[in-house]
């Protein structure tokens, strides 16, 4: 390889997000929730700045390595999110959605439902994919804001569990239960741990909600069967995707004696356990 080519690969790789973009990008994500901007359009479809032009012959591709992408309602989705009071993700669902093959998984195809104002939701799946983890869930904005648990909720407010944020899912995701294909992202086995409302610890809604994610400082009361009271979610400063840490506040429902996984080894809806739910191969919405 020349010097030359050397130079201007390594100058593009540097040009990528490092840790040194990161503190900034936390000020610039709350101006840009605070105030919205006026290239909505532009900055949905291109997030990054800049991105390499569009492939003209897109239709000429083979139609089977195409399906999600086509089936994604883009255009749509962003339409109808930009117009959201309140919310700043004009791109909602689209990571989700990208990700997965609609013809093959049961899971639910992202979509942001037109009409809010009921309490807020909140969902723990259990998943067994190619590691065990707990995906905790959070309604905001019409979506379900996402974290992986690798161990899972602790009662303990002395134990920091890590949480790493994933993309965002619809909130229709919050009734399924059952197997996702092998081979298929996130292929394994879900159920459903526990679920119920939720709202900022301070009462203020979904106003303080964002402010609280935004800040990466998001304390939370739940209302589950398994879970209640009060938890903060904390973001640390690390490159790469946000990582955050899950920790349960000290209030009555707090034990540091109670191993809640342990606890509740099955479905808090269908009381099936992680074995009954794999071996059921047609899959299921509970
Ligand atoms: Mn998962």
């Amino acid at each position: 390889m020349s010097p030359a080519a050397k130079g201007s690969s390594s100058r593009k790789r540097s040009t990528k997000g490092t840790g040194a973009t990161r503190a900034g990008t936390t000020r610039a994500t709350k101006n840009a929730a605070a105030r919205k901007p006026a290239s909505k359009k532009h900055a949905a479809k291109n997030p990054a700045g800049r991105k390499p032009a569009p492939k003209k012959h897109a239709a000429k591709q083979p139609a089977a390595t195409n399906v999600s992408t086509r089936k994604t309602p883009a255009k749509n989705s962003t339409k109808r999110s930009a117009a959201k009071p309140g919310s700043a993700n004009s791109r909602a669902l689209a990571e989700y959605n990208r990700k997965r093959d609609f013809t093959r998984t049961r899971e639910p195809e992202g979509s942001v439902p037109a009409q809010q104002g009921k309490a807020l939701q909140f969902v723990i799946q259990k998943h067994e994919a190619s590691h065990l983890h707990y995906d905790f869930r959070l309604e905001l904005d019409g979506v379900m804001k996402s974290w992986a648990v690798p161990k899972g909720p602790s009662l303990d407010p002395a134990v920091r569990r890590l949480a790493m944020e994933v993309e965002d899912h619809p909130i229709s995701y919050n009734s399924f239960e059952g197997t996702i294909p092998e081979g298929q992202y996130g292929g394994g086995t879900v159920m459903l741990w526990d679920r119920g409302t939720y709202d900022a610890e301070d009462g203020g809604g979904a106003e303080s909600l964002r402010r609280g994610y935004a800040k990466g400082d998001l304390k939370v009361t739940l209302a589950g069967k398994r879970l209640r009271g009060a938890w903060v979610l904390v973001r640390m400063n690390r490159p790469g995707r946000p990582q955050w840490l899950l920790i349960k506040h000290r209030d009555a429902t707090a034990g540091s004696a109670r191993d809640v996984t342990a606890e509740y080894t099955t479905s808090v809806v269908s009381r099936r356990t992680m074995q009954s739910i794999a071996a059921d191969r047609e899959g299921s919405k509970v």
